[in-house]
């Protein structure tokens, strides 16, 4: 009957491990590398606030404050008169620090909500003003804050709970985002996936483009992350640059997530996924984990077994366990019993199989199975027939002693064949 399973089948599930190894190398490369990021990205937007605030106070020709002398502010071109300007005086080049400033702070605002929330970067792109919610608890009356999360690949929508790291990093773009009216801007976004332009929404991931107001596409994010990822100078294992993907971070989170105690289907419900094996599909195992896993297992399980258990032995009971092995020897061979076991077979050792019989003491042997077919002939001469099954299990017991001593021989002997001389005919 042929095998059910095709080919074809067997080399994807090997394509898909290969796939996840390769994933989970990745995310364990990554994993301990987002606080230098985050710091980093933080530095980045806070000096290019105050060199933009430095540049705007300073009037077009004249060097910029706190900059070494090494930036001018440049007359702002005709057709980018809102930007801010300015030019090195070393080698002349222009440099836009409205710009510079703008992408410093998104890209700031797009790594933090990624890896806080751990959403998709479609989930990210459709975030609004109105996803900001907030919820009564029933137990105590708290009101907690919660971030909706619009329908995405599995059609079903989410509520995440704000931290409070969350919530400074969304009111700083909201602050952001707010004009003259108090009113986040409304955009209008073009869904890549569906092919559908979306009505306009207050979209909170948005920027100035000229004198518009447009959402950020999926590639302007990728573009941010590259960006800010060369300013921090981190390399791979190969001392590539670093790349993070939106993905990335979904990732990182689910795997930080678990292994700081979150329970795996709860992970899955503010992931979003269908099934918890795409969950744990994104989490990468750590052999340490599982190290640290079986250290606390071990941990618990002192815990809850009496401790007199896991004590030192007193040297009464280190000399009781040597003395055990030097008392194992008897005429023989060697009593193979466990430690602290009794004898179980009355010291009837030539009967009983933990005996390991010694080769030296064959000459013993032999003898006292001779001394049994004498003892046989004896008790069956002189019908002493209660002793006859007695005697005979002893017998059976020395020859039993003798054939391992004459195995154990035989499987150590090694034949060399040697070489003989042919003699003529
Ligand atoms: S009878 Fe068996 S258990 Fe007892 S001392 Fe002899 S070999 Fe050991």
């Amino acid at each position: 009957m042929p095998c059910p399973i095709s080919d074809e089948e067997i080399s994807k599930a090997k394509d898909r491990t290969h796939r996840k190894a390769r994933m989970d190398q990745r995310t364990r490369e990554r994993l301990p590398l987002p606080p230098v990021l985050i710091e980093t990205v933080d530095r980045r937007r806070r000096t290019a606030a105050e060199l933009l605030a430095a540049a705007e106070h300073t009037r077009p020709g004249d060097l910029i404050p706190d900059t070494a002398g090494t930036l001018r502010r440049a007359v702002a071109p005709k057709t980018a008169w809102h930007l801010t300007w300015a030019e090195e005086t070393s080698t002349g080049r222009r440099r836009s620090l409205t710009f510079e400033e703008t992408e410093a702070f998104w890209a700031f605002a797009a790594i933090e909500v990624l890896r806080l929330t751990g959403i998709r970067n479609e989930e990210l792109l459709e975030l609004t003003h109105h996803s900001i919610t907030e919820y009564r608890l029933p137990s105590t009356g708290e009101v907690v804050p919660l971030l909706q999360v619009a329908p995405c690949q599995t059609d079903s929508e989410r509520l995440l709970l704000v931290s409070q790291e969350l919530a400074d990093v969304l009111s700083t773009i909201i602050r952001r985002l707010r004009g003259g009216n108090g009113a986040i801007p409304l955009v209008a976004s073009y869904d890549v996936h569906e092919r559908v332009w979306n009505p306009p929404m207050p979209l909170l991931f948005q920027r100035d483009i000229g004198t518009e107001h447009r959402a950020f596409t999926p590639t302007a994010l990728r573009k941010l992350l590259i960006n800010a990822l060369a300013v921090t100078c981190l390399t791979d294992a190969g001392g590539e640059p670093l790349v993070f993907f939106p993905y990335d971070f979904r990732r990182i989170f689910v795997t930080d997530a678990i292994m700081n105690g979150l329970p795996p289907h709860i992970a899955q419900v503010i992931c979003g996924h269908r099934s918890l094996d795409t969950t744990m599909g994104y989490k990468a195992i750590y052999p340490a984990e599982t190290i640290e896993a079986h250290r606390a297992f071990i941990a618990r399980r002192r815990a809850t077994r009496p401790s007199e258990e896991y004590r030192t032995p007193t040297e009464e009971e280190w000399d009781a366990f040597l003395a055990h092995f030097e008392k194992r020897k008897v005429s023989i061979g060697t009593c193979a019993r466990a430690f602290s076991s009794p004898c179980v077979h009355e010291h009837a050792c030539v009967r009983c199989s933990l005996l390991r019989p010694d080769p030296a003491q064959l000459g013993r042997l032999e003898e006292i199975r001779d001394n049994l077919i004498a003892r046989m002939a004896e008790v069956e001469r002189e019908g002493w027939l209660g002793e006859v099954e007695g005697v005979r299990v002893s017998l059976a017991g020395a020859e039993d002693k003798l054939a391992q001593i004459t195995r154990r021989a035989a499987s150590a002997l090694v034949t060399l064949a040697m070489p003989t001389l042919r003699t003529e005919p």
